[in-house]
């Protein structure tokens, strides 16, 4: 059975209900179960019963994060190498009818951006375009992939979805993890978000990552674009999502995200606030159902959150980022996909994950055989 026909058997609104008549009790069900949590449990963890057990949930899911992660957390930075895009998503700053200039980076501008990006220690770096088939294709992807690889041992990728072979090709071509949010599982409201170009296919994105399972992704990423939808329900089935993954691809690692949506040029406000409080209940919730997932937080969110929310359950986590194709050299004013909350350099964060006695880690995994570590850019 594919995820969609999975997907569809549920109703949003019979989810929504049961989230939301969650009791203390169930809570407690979940907080003490041995082992594997449930899909109740995860709707018992993102209630609004849970928000009273909060202290205990975040005490849980530090000492999980610690026994299964060690107290590490993985940094990387995005590197935007397109604004360009064929979509209209009505939140998105790089939205085909926002009138901005448009960027796509050559060759040597990316190298540009590489080198600085080599300057401030980075290893892993997050590959993000738009979705422009025309200009961003598989055939610039393969290009810049190419063109980094000698540069870094981790590179991900957040571009359009793709086709399965395409994935296969970019995979072997060293691509380590790719992440596509479905950005909401309402699927009335995800048509009023996305109104124009191959977003608006809701089926063909949610079947996204299934297709990256069969085509060998060392990592997946998930997440829903907090703001656009009830957080909760949105949030169930993304887990819903997560653990049917899980089961189907099981050689496969995962990880999700947390991004709430954040101003941008010609954007609206969000439609449903998430406060920081609900955000740590959702965090310590994955934690507490899925103890393997990896668990990644932007600069989004502000440096008070970020700085206390490292020991709760994020493992990875990005700093000195730009939004925008060149931001790090030659375009450092040009508009951004979304406004960074947290402004602080990569190296005031390590120093801050430092003193909370963690440690920085900037290299993820490495390729040895593949390639020298120590190729310097000229
Ligand atoms: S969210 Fe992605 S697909 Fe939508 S407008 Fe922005 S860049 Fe394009």
């Amino acid at each position: 059975m594919t995820f969609e026909k999975l997907f569809e058997a549920q109703s949003w609104e019979e989810v929504k209900s049961s989230i939301y008549s969650k009791t203390s009790l169930d809570v407690r069900t979940a907080l003490n179960r041995a082992g594997k949590r449930t899909l109740e449990d995860f709707k018992a963890l993102i209630s609004p019963a849970a928000s009273a057990h909060l202290e205990e949930m975040a005490q849980l899911s530090h000492r999980i994060t610690q026994k299964r992660f060690g107290k590490t957390l993985q940094m990387y930075i995005p590197l935007y190498l397109s604004n360009e895009c064929q979509n209209i998503c009505t939140y998105c700053g790089f939205s085909f009818d926002n009138k901005i200039a448009r960027k796509t980076l050559s060759d040597a501008e990316i190298l540009a951006e590489v080198k600085v990006i080599k300057e401030l220690g980075y290893d892993h770096v997050l590959l993000v375009t738009g979705e422009a088939n025309r200009t961003v294709g598989v055939a610039y992807l393969a290009n810049a992939i190419k063109l980094i690889r000698p540069y870094f041992s981790t590179i991900s990728i957040e571009v359009q979805p793709l086709e399965e072979e395409e994935y296969k090709q970019l995979v072997s071509l060293g691509v380590y993890s790719v992440l596509v949010y479905q950005e909401t599982y309402h699927r009335e409201g995800y048509s009023a978000y996305h109104t124009k170009g191959k977003k608006s296919n809701f089926s063909y994105r949610i079947d996204t990552p299934e297709r990256l399972g069969r085509a060998g992704a060392h990592r997946i990423g998930l997440g829903v674009l907090i703001g656009l939808e009830d957080w909760r329900t949105d949030s169930f089935f993304n887990a819903l999502h997560l653990d049917y993954l899980e089961r189907t691809f099981w050689q496969t690692k995962y990880s999700v995200s947390f991004p709430r949506l954040r101003p941008a040029e010609g954007v609206e406000s969000p439609k449903y606030i998430m406060s920081d409080k609900e955000l740590t209940q959702l965090i310590c919730a994955y934690r507490i159902f899925d103890e393997e997932v990896e668990l990644s937080l932007s600069t989004r969110e502000s440096p008070k959150f970020r700085d206390n929310i490292i020991q709760l359950g994020v493992t990875s986590i990005s700093a000195g980022s730009k939004t925008n194709p060149g931001g790090y050299t030659s375009a450092p004013d040009s508009l951004e996909q979304f406004e960074i909350h947290d402004e602080r350099t990569p190296q005031e964060i390590a120093a801050m994950i430092r003193a909370k006695g963690y440690e920085a880690v900037w290299k993820d995994w490495d390729r040895t055989y593949q390639v020298a570590d120590n190729a310097v850019i000229q």
